[in-house]
């Protein structure tokens, strides 16, 4: 093999490892989002499930159940290992990853839902 060949090689290496690393980045990125996604659509789930039981407790719905959810113990855990996990929980900014930083907004609700 010449010498000019192996630097063939080389480069169409270097090309190849530089696409899959693009490729990489683009999985990571769907994947974040289906996170993002899976964790909101489970907290709407949460909420639905919420407000089915208590219409079927009680017809009447309260206007006023949107701004404080009541979150069980269980619910907490689950936001607080979200927040952990470093994904935002607060309405601000739900879902989205938080970056490195605490979050006053989500930090406030964590002591809210205590
Ligand atoms: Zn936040």
């Amino acid at each position: 093999m010449s010498k000019r060949q192996i630097f063939d090689q080389v480069s169409d290496m270097e090309k190849q490892i530089g696409e899959l690393y693009e490729q990489l980045g683009d999985l990571k990125e769907q994947l974040s989002k289906l996170l993002e996604e899976n964790h909101r659509l489970a907290l709407e789930n949460y909420h639905i499930r919420k407000r089915l039981e208590s219409s079927e407790d009680q017809p009447k719905i309260e206007k006023n159940d949107k701004k404080t959810p009541d979150i069980p113990s269980e619910g907490y855990d689950n936001l607080a290992r979200l927040y952990e996990e470093g994904f935002h929980i607060c309405n601000v900014h739900y879902g989205s990853p938080r970056e490195e930083e605490d979050c006053l907004f989500c930090l406030l609700f964590l002591n809210k839902t205590k």
